[in-house]
């Protein structure tokens, strides 16, 4: 890719953003498509976004990333939100508009998308963990009209928390909170698995939020799903197939939400497969 005087930007704004996955995915989508764009990391300090959101506008940028800790504190900052962003109450990916910046989650519809194609309408999710991601979780399993989402946790504070924060949201599926403890009495009835948690990433690759005993529980055609896309597979997607369970990796949903965000920005289909060769490309080098 040659940058020219008429190069327009691209880019991510985080603190840090040195170990952000996203201009590797995008530059290589660029660079197939031969479009005049490149990507490039900012890292913004808390205290100076407003001055960055600002000054991204002034130098013409087109759209950007957001990553930690920006997600939630750009919302005031931004013309125009989505409903699934204003649902999960973070924004990932921000455009520039004739009234100012928009902005939107495409971690809903990135984890959507290995979903899509089956009938999920009397469908119940279990969701471990209630963090951010849980947040795009839940959201998608509403737009996919789950007819139960039970989410679980390890702090009860917290999951009231996150069970009240939905009250007034229109992508709100029927949703409970529970303890780790009462995973006997969700599994048996969860067509949809879904770990949220860190549990089985990279450093803690030996361990696994579900055991053996606790898959057995899930019924036949039950799927588990795993956010996590380092390693692949994780210990609990091993469990599951050993169990006989379909399984998702969190790699597409990596590659989705990017695609989409991608194609927000440039205004054309993009090359998906280009994307996820170059993470995976990226992820094995960096293992
Ligand atoms: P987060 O906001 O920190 O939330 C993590 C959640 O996991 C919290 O509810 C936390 O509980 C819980 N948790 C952490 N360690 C636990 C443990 N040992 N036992 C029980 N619960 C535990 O993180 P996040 O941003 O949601 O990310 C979570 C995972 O999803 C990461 O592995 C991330 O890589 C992955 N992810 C993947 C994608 C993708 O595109 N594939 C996108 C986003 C995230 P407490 O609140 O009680 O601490």
């Amino acid at each position: 890719m040659t940058i020219t005087g008429t190069t327009q930007l691209l880019g991510i704004i985080g603190d840090p953003v040195a170990h952000s996955l996203s201009p590797v995915m995008h530059n290589a989508a660029l660079a197939e498509l031969g479009v005049d764009y490149a990507y490039v990391p900012f890292p913004v300090q808390a205290e100076n976004l407003a001055a960055a959101v600002q000054g991204l506008a002034a130098v013409g940028v087109q759209g950007f990333s957001i990553t930690i800790p920006h997600k939630q504190a750009i919302l005031p900052l931004l013309a125009t939100v989505t409903p699934e962003a204003q649902a999960v109450g973070a924004v990932n990916t921000v455009w520039r508009t004739e009234q100012g910046w928009a902005g939107t989650n495409t971690d809903v519809a990135g984890f959507m998308v290995p979903l899509q194609g089956r009938d999920w309408s009397a469908a119940r999710a279990v969701v471990l963990g209630n963090g951010g991601a849980a947040r795009a979780v839940v959201a998608g399993c509403g737009k996919l009209g789950l007819t139960k989402v039970q989410v679980v946790g390890r702090n009860l504070g917290k999951l009231a928390e996150f069970e009240a924060s939905w009250a007034d949201s229109p992508l709100t599926p029927p949703l409970s909170v529970h303890g780790w403890d009462e995973l006997p009495q969700l599994l048996p009835q969860a067509d949809l698995v879904i770990n949220t948690t860190p549990i089985g990433m990279h450093h803690t690759a030996d361990q696994t939020p579900l055991d053996a005993a606790d898959l057995a529980l899930i019924p036949d055609h039950g799927l588990v799903y795993d956010l996590i896309y380092t390693p692949r597979p994780t210990r609990l997607l091993t469990l599951a197939t050993a169990r006989g369970l379909s399984t998702q990796d969190g790699l597409d949903m990596l590659v989705q939400q990017g695609a989409i965000a991608l194609e927000q920005w440039i205004h054309r289909p993009v090359p998906v497969d280009t994307m996820r060769r170059a993470l995976v490309a990226w992820l094995d080098r960096t293992a």
